[in-house]
C-alpha cells in the first residue's frame, strides 16, 4: 500500500509534467472510481478545459488546483505587478488506495487490464489511473463545494509529519495515558499522515522500540527520538522515490528503492543489518510488525 514517500513521489512527478497544461477531456472505464460527482458525465464535464496550476499531498491524498486557462494567463500577467493567485475553479482529488497508479502515458499507448480512467493532456499525452483493486478513487470538487466537505478523509487526518504541529510536546500529550501499542498509534491516520506499515516498523527500528510497546508506557526521551526518526526515515524513503512493492510505481511506471535499504520491514528471517540477530514478524492489530529482538528490547 502507498504511503506518504510513495504519494510524495508521484506528487512530486506530477508537477514534472502536468503544470500549466490544459486537461482536454478523459474517458472513465470504471465509474465507481469516480468518487465526486457521482455522475461521470459530470465529473468529466468539471475538469474539461481546466488547467493543472499546482499538485498537492495532504497524507496519501493527493489534490490539483485546476483553474481556467484565462485565470492561469491572468495571474501569470499580474504575478509581475502583485503575487496574486488565482481562484481555483475546483480540484482534482486522488488517493490510490491499495493498488493505484498514475501513470504518465501517450494516448496511442494500449489500454491496460486495469485501466480504470483516462486524462487526456495535449500533444496526445494521458494521465492514465490503472488500479487491479479498484479501491482507488478521483474526485472533481467545484471550488464553491470546499475540499474538505467532498474528499472527507481529509477531515480526520492528524498533522503532517514534516508540519510544525507534529512536535515533541504534541506527541508527549498524545500518548499520554494510551494504553495502545505505539505500533498501532502510528498507523492511525488521525494521529499522523501519511505513515504506514513499512515506516511505522522502521522508524521504531531506528528508535530502538519495540513495535507492541505501550505508548503509556514511552519516556519523553524516547518519544522524542521517535519524531525525529519518523521524519527522517519518510525523508530518506523519498529520496530514494519510495519503496519497490507490488503495484506501486511512480508517474513513469519505475519502482522505488527504499526496499533495497530497509531496516527491517520485509526482511524477517535474514539477519539484522545492526547486530545480526534474526528479524521477527509478528501480527499486530491484524498488521505485520517487523523488529529486531536485539536491537529493540521489550519494555
Ligand atoms: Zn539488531
Amino acid at each position: 500500500v502507498p504511503e506518504l514517500p510513495e504519494v510524495e513521489t508521484v506528487r512530486l512527478g506530477l508537477n514534472q509534467v502536468t503544470l500549466h497544461q490544459t486537461l482536454e477531456g478523459g474517458q472513465v472505464l470504471l465509474d465507481r472510481t469516480i468518487a465526486h460527482p457521482l455522475d461521470v458525465g459530470a465529473f468529466l464535464a468539471g475538469i474539461q478545459g481546466c488547467q493543472i496550476a499546482q499538485w498537492h499531498r495532504r497524507g496519501k491524498y493527493l489534490y490539483a488546483e485546476l483553474v481556467a486557462p484565462q485565470d492561469a494567463g491572468t495571474s501569470r500577467r499580474a504575478s509581475r505587478s502583485n503575487s496574486r493567485i488565482p481562484a481555483p475553479r475546483g480540484y482534482l482529488g486522488a488517493h490510490l488506495r491499495m493498488t493505484g497508479q498514475l501513470l504518465w502515458m501517450h494516448q496511442s499507448d494500449p489500454l491496460q487490464k486495469h485501466t480504470r480512467v483516462r486524462l487526456f493532456f495535449p500533444a496526445g499525452r494521458e494521465l492514465r489511473f490503472n488500479d487491479q483493486r479498484t479501491f482507488g478513487q478521483l474526485w472533481w470538487v467545484p471550488a464553491e463545494l470546499g475540499l474538505e466537505q467532498v474528499m472527507t478523509g481529509l477531515q480526520k487526518l492528524g498533522p503532517e509529519p514534516f508540519s510544525a504541529e507534529f512536535c515533541d510536546r504534541y506527541l508527549i500529550d498524545a500518548f499520554k495515558g494510551r494504553q495502545r501499542p505505539i505500533k498501532n498509534a502510528l498507523l492511525d491516520q488521525s494521529l499522523v499522515a501519511g505513515v504506514g506499515n513499512i515506516y511505522a516498523d522502521e522508524a521504531l527500528f531506528l528508535s530502538q522500540i519495540r513495535p507492541e510497546t505501550l505508548c503509556a508506557k514511552l519516556k519523553p526521551s524516547q518519544i522524542k527520538t521517535l519524531r525525529q526518526q519518523v521524519i527522517s526515515v519518510l525523508q530518506a524513503s523519498i529520496a530514494a522515490r519510495g519503496t519497490s512493492f507490488s503495484d506501486y510505481r511512480d508517474i513513469s511506471g519505475t519502482n522505488g528503492n527504499y526496499g533495497a535499504i530497509a531496516w527491517v520491514y520485509g526482511r524477517d528471517g535474514q539477519p539484522c543489518r545492526v547486530c545480526g540477530t534474526e528479524i521477527i514478524r509478528v501480527k499486530l492489530a491484524g498488521r505485520s510488525a517487523h523488529f529486531c529482538p536485539q536491537c529493540q528490547p521489550s519494555a
